[in-house]
Formats: C-alpha cells, sequence, structure tokens
C-alpha cells in the first residue's frame, strides 16, 4: 500500500466519528501524492503520520449563568495542530454544530492556509458549541469570560494566537481579551481581530473577503477577464459574505443573491447592501426581512436553492458542505465560470470534482479565504512592534499576498504537471514550507 493510504487508513481507524476531519484529510493528502514519490524522506521520518496528528488538543467545561438564573454548560475546544513555521493561529467557532471532528479539519486547512500566506505563523482552531443567537450582551460576556478564564493559560502572543470565526466577531473578541488581560495582567496581541481602540489592524473586518475578491481578481485577470459586469450569488450573509459583496460591486459586478441559514433571498437588480448590513450587523435579525424592505426581491426559505440561480461568478461563504454534487452540477449548468471559496470546505469532495471536470476555475478555500489570517498576522506584527498602520497600507499589503497567493498555488500545480487544479497548487505549496521545517525540526 501506497503511504498516503497507508496514513489516511490509520488516521480513519484511529479517529472514528470524525468525518469533516476524514473528508479534510483525504482532499489535502490524495493531492499531495505526487511531492510525496519526490521526496522519500518525509516517509522515512513519519512526517505525514506527524503532519495529521495535533501537537495538542484542549478539551474543557464552559460553565456559565443565564439570564434567567440557570446554569448552562458547554464544551469548549482548541487545537493546537502545528506550529512548524511560527505560533499556532487560527480562530474560534462558536456554534451548536461545533465538535471536535470540525475543529480538527478546520486545524488541518489552516496549517496549509498560513504557510500559503508567507507569514510565519502555525495552525490551530478552537471554539465551543455554545450558540450566540438569541443570548442577551450579558450572556454572551458571561460565557466568553468563562471560556476565556480556561483558555488563557494555553494561550499567548507568541505562542497561540486565536480569532474569530463563525459566531465569534468584535463583540464576542473584546470581551475574550477582556477577560484575559484581567487575568494575565498583560496587554499584548493574544487575540487579532481586536477593536481599533485596543491594538487592532485596519481592514481586518473586510479582509476575508476583500481578500477572496483579490485572488479571483486574478484568477480572471490571467484569463483576461475581470468582474465588471459579472453576476455573482454569494452564499453566507456574515463577515466574509458581507465584504466579498462590497469588492465585488466595487469592481462592477452584480451580486443577485444571499443567505442566512434560514434561507435565500434574490434581488435581480443587485443586492442592496446597506440593507443587507443594517439587518445582520446592526440588528442582528433575518435575512428574510430583506424582501420586505426592498421591492423587486424574493425570499426563499431553505438555503440549498441559491445554487441554482444563474450566475457567472459562485462564492460559497457561510459554512462546510454547502455546495454538494447537485448543487455544483446546477452551477454548471447554468454557466458558472468561476468558483472560489470564502468559507472553510464549503463544497464537498465531489462537487469539486465536478466544478474541475467541468472547466470552471476552482478556487479553494485555503487559497481563496486566506486573506483574513493573513490581515491577523499583519496585526500582530502591529502589535508586537507597537505601530499602527494606515487602511491604504494595510489594504496594498493584503493584496499583494492574495496575488502571490495566486501565482504560488498557479506555479506549484504547473510545477507538478496539474496546471489549473488549484486544490493540488494550494496543498503542495501549502505544504511543502511546513514539511521542510518539521524536516529541520527533527522528530519533534
Ligand atoms: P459569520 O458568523 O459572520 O457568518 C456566517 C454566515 O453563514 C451567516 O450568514 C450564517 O447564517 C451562515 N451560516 C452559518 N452556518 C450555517 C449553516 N449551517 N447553514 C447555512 N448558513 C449558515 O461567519 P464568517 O463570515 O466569519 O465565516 C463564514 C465562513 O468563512 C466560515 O466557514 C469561516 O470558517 C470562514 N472564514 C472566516 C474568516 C473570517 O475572517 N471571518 C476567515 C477565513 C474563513 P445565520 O446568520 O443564520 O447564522
Amino acid at each position: 500500500m501506497k503511504y498516503v493510504e497507508k496514513v489516511l487508513k490509520s488516521l480513519k481507524k484511529q479517529n472514528p466519528n470524525e468525518p469533516e476531519f476524514h473528508q479534510a484529510a483525504t482532499e489535502i493528502l490524495t493531492t499531495l501524492a505526487p511531492v510525496i514519490e519526490k521526496h522519500p524522506e518525509y516517509e522515512a521520518a513519519g512526517l505525514l503520520e506527524r503532519f495529521v496528528e495535533p501537537e495538542r488538543v484542549i478539551m474543557f467545561r464552559v460553565p456559565w449563568v443565564d439570564d434567567k438564573g440557570k446554569v448552562r454548560v458547554n464544551k469548549g475546544y482548541r487545537v493546537q495542530f502545528n506550529s512548524a513555521i511560527g505560533p499556532y493561529k487560527g480562530g474560534l467557532r462558536f456554534h451548536p454544530s461545533v465538535n471536535l471532528s470540525i475543529i480538527k479539519f478546520l486545524g488541518l486547512e489552516q496549517i496549509l492556509k498560513n504557510s500559503l500566506t508567507g507569514l510565519p505563523i502555525g495552525g490551530g482552531k478552537g471554539g465551543s458549541d455554545f450558540d450566540p443567537k438569541g443570548k442577551s450582551n450579558r450572556e454572551i460576556m458571561a460565557f466568553c469570560q468563562s471560556f476565556m478564564t480556561e483558555l488563557y493559560r494555553h494561550i499567548g502572543a507568541d505562542t497561540d494566537v486565536p480569532a474569530g470565526d463563525i459566531g465569534v466577531g468584535g463583540r464576542e473578541i473584546g470581551y475574550l481579551f477582556g477577560q484575559y488581560k484581567r487575568i494575565r495582567d498583560e496587554h499584548v496581541g493574544v487575540l487579532t481581530g481586536r477593536g481599533l481602540s485596543y491594538g487592532g489592524s485596519l481592514v481586518r473586518t473586510e479582509a476575508t473577503g476583500y481578500g477572496l475578491i483579490y485572488i479571483t481578481e486574478e484568477a480572471m485577470k490571467a484569463r483576461g477577464d475581470s468582474f465588471k459586469g459579472k453576476t455573482v450569488i454569494i452564499s453566507g450573509s456574515g463577515n466574509v459574505a458581507i465584504y466579498a459583496c462590497q469588492k465585488a460591486q466595487s469592481l462592477g459586478a452584480k451580486v443577485v443573491a444571499m443567505y442566512d441559514s434560514n434561507g435565500y433571498i434574490y434581488d435581480p437588480n443587485g443586492i442592496r447592501l446597506d440593507v443587507i448590513k443594517d439587518i445582520k450587523e446592526v440588528k442582528r435579525g433575518r435575512i428574510k426581512e430583506y424582501a420586505e424592505r426592498v421591492n423587486g426581491s424574493v425570499y426563499t426559505e431553505g438555503c440549498r436553492g441559491i445554487w441554482s440561480v444563474p450566475c457567472d461568478i459562485a462564492l460559497p461563504c457561510a459554512t462546510q458542505n454547502e455546495i454538494d454534487k447537485k448543487s455544483a452540477e446546477l452551477l454548471v449548468k447554468n454557466g458558472v465560470k468561476y468558483v472560489a471559496e470564502g468559507a472553510n470546505m464549503p463544497s464537498t469532495l465531489d462537487a469539486i470534482g465536478v466544478f474541475q471536470s467541468s472547466g470552471v476555475v476552482f478556487l479553494p478555500a485555503k487559497a481563496a479565504n486566506a486573506g483574513g489570517v493573513a490581515t491577523s498576522a499583519l496585526e500582530m506584527a502591529q502589535s508586537s512592534g507597537r505601530m499602527f498602520w494606515s487602511f491604504e497600507e494595510v489594504d496594498a499589503k493584503l493584496k499583494s499576498i492574495m496575488v502571490n497567493i495566486y501565482h504560488n498555488i498557479d506555479n506549484a500545480a504547473k510545477q507538478y504537471g496539474f496546471e489549473g487544479n488549484y486544490v493540488m497548487g494550494a496543498n503542495i505549496a501549502g505544504f511543502v514550507k511546513v514539511a521542510e521545517a518539521m524536516l529541520a525540526h527533527g522528530i519533534v
């Protein structure tokens, strides 16, 4: 049996009931086969076995008291996956679906994503099955303080620097940081995505969405194409989706559909982002309200229908496995030319297969949504240097990082004979740097 197959088989046996982790590991490892064949020293050093095993997994109890005085208990996680090229870095997700499998898949992806940014950051991820939806500010604060009361002992500005993800935005980062500072008595860059008044960076809020558009724009440019006049659909209506929409619109595209976890809106005149922002960012309401406020738009219950809306560019920006084979086939049938993943692992393995065999330009998450973590690393640099860069400076750095990522994954794919296959290009380019660092460190 080949080395990659052997490692995957044993991973599945040793980690049963972790389907998302199996899915991510299968996607990554199978594409690395050509690199592994070229480097027999990797197998000799047990590199893949070590690569898929987190350096540390922390699981803890998070007790808190709700507004009715009732004691609640959630599960907390931090997976410190790989620190070969820098301190662990990766977001915290608060969502009822969170479990160890999901945090491990996200952590594994994060290693390669962070490597692709070209910045010195290792991979980690964390979160909780806590659901922030419908909770009061006091309840959110109580939960965040309890979460940090355990997490603080495992993180640090040079050890592990968490950030936001689904359900963890500026408000949550503020409460988490406040508790860390209180316990540790140090004001350092231990979390990113902080508010501008206490060490945050300009552009961090926009970074993942903007970065997604910058890399897609570069892929289009390489084909003599541009966003101008293109029809775009974006799933989700959270942080990534909103700023992807904003940048795509500023480049002349028409975004016609978006969703939240209840259903999607279709607006043939082009989404009015001011209304979306008011509903989702200010009122924390449901996207359904959009159709009540904007004439000519339609709301449909259920998310999946969004993929039946004809478009040139599809940007999945909500969550994992939101595009299955059937949805991918529908998109292709309706003429999609580019799919770029803003969310993590939004396309199933089958869906990716459909895109690749149909000539769709497919940009995988670890490359396409790396703008968020790259800007987090820029926030870390500003924190440790006690500096504050202008919006234009950070935005220019972000754009140049995304353009570089595109060319790195394009070159890696070409170098190994898989031109245009950016899943392979991203996995290979991200992995080689981590593998070299792991080899240099010996068996650790
Ligand atoms: P937000 O919490 O801001 O928004 C998430 C959006 O996705 C919401 O519209 C939410 O709907 C929707 N959503 C969440 N879960 C589901 C589901 N199971 N089914 C349908 N819709 C769902 O998160 P972000 O925008 O920050 O993150 C979105 C994705 O991007 C995630 O995969 C995340 O890992 C990834 N990502 C985020 C980065 C960042 O910088 N924020 C960086 C890199 C990747 P509702 O409002 O109903 O909950």
